[in-house]
């Protein structure tokens, strides 16, 4: 059973929406613009080896990106199966072009046939990774479960070189679509050893309650203040922020386009970016409307909920903290 699925990152999520209302000469625009699309690029390749993975749900417990916090820290996992046997810990890294692990130096590049460019050691990472969790797991009185860790690269023309020990690195390291024979054949060792009876489900069950989503103020990084974010409607044709209520409806200036459902977006973006709750004044300024009815009006067929003692709404199916 997949106990939490991949969903878009909370942090993806705040720079897109960021990006949408900040004006076009923002100075660090153009940097969050490719960390979005790197991120994106990243998310992509976790779906990719998750469709490989799902199989063993059917029998399993998986978790499809968690944090849990160790030592005060918050420790992400990209992909967590738990078996009888044993917990599994797959990496998912999205390079293109070629990439070399170095077990000598240990050193990790990536090259694409003109530049070199080096980056944080997976198997390092991976290693530094496996032992949080089993701190954790000690920590929650879940002991002597073995946990083994797999790096899965999403991409599968990328070109996996190694200088050393090449048998090391192939052991765990493998484009997406071989990780479920790797684990499939470690499984069988485990089992051949002494049949394992981990309740996968209990451990599962354990980490879901203790588990946080990934988020961080995003926004900070790049100096983006509140008061930077523009108002307005999207139009969801042609993207111009600034659409007029007109009729019970929305119209757009540039384009002429009408949408009736387009203050949505514009509601989505301002509990991410803005603040969890909004009040009717704030309502009127941040749509760019001037009727007070108009504003609750809206409000109320968002999907919010009014909080009567603060006279403000907030979203009334309040994301989990997954
Ligand atoms: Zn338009």
């Amino acid at each position: 059973m997949i106990l939490k699925n991949r969903t878009k990152p909370i942090v993806l999520e705040k720079l897109d929406a960021a990006i949408g209302r900040l004006p076009t000469n923002f100075p660090a625009l153009s940097d969050m613009q490719s960390e979005a699309a790197t991120r994106y690029k990243g998310y992509i390749g976790e779906q990719k080896v998750d469709y490989h993975l799902e199989q063993f749900a059917r029998e399993y417990t998986m978790f499809q990106g968690i944090c849990l916090q160790v030592d005060g820290k918050t420790v992400q996992f990209d992909t967590v199966l738990i078996t009888k046997q044993a917990i599994y810990l797959i990496e998912i890294k999205n390079f293109s072009d070629k990439i070399t692990f170095d077990t000598i130096l240990h050193q990790f590049t990536r090259s694409d046939g003109q530049k070199e460019t080096g980056f944080r050691d997976p198997l390092i990472q991976a290693e530094n990774q496996k032992n949080k969790l089993q701190q954790w797991l000690r920590a929650h009185h879940l002991i002597n479960i073995p946990i083994y860790y797999f790096i899965a690269i999403s991409d599968p023309s990328t070109i996996i070189d190694v200088i050393g020990d090449q048998e090391a690195v192939s052991k765990v390291v493998a484009h997406g679509e071989h990780i479920p024979r790797k684990i499939i054949q470690k499984e069988e060792v485990l089992r051949k050893k002494a049949p394992g009876s981990f309740n996968h489900s209990k451990i599962g069950q354990a980490i879901l309650g203790a588990c946080k989503a990934h988020d961080f103020d995003i926004l900070s990084r790049y100096g983006v203040k509140k008061r930077h974010l523009l108002t307005g409607v999207h139009c969801p044709a042609c993207g111009k922020l600034g659409m007029e209520r007109l009729y019970g409806t929305w119209q757009c200036k540039a384009c002429s386009k009408r949408a009736k459902l387009a203050h949505l977006r514009a509601f989505s973006d301002y509990f991410l970016l803005i603040s969890p709750w909004i009040n009717n004044k704030e309502c009127m300024r941040y749509l760019r409307i001037q009727s007070r009815n108009v504003a609750t009006r809206l409000m109320k067929t968002s999907n919010m909920k009014y909080q009567k003692e603060y006279k403000r709404w907030i979203k009334a199916d309040r994301r989990r903290a997954l």
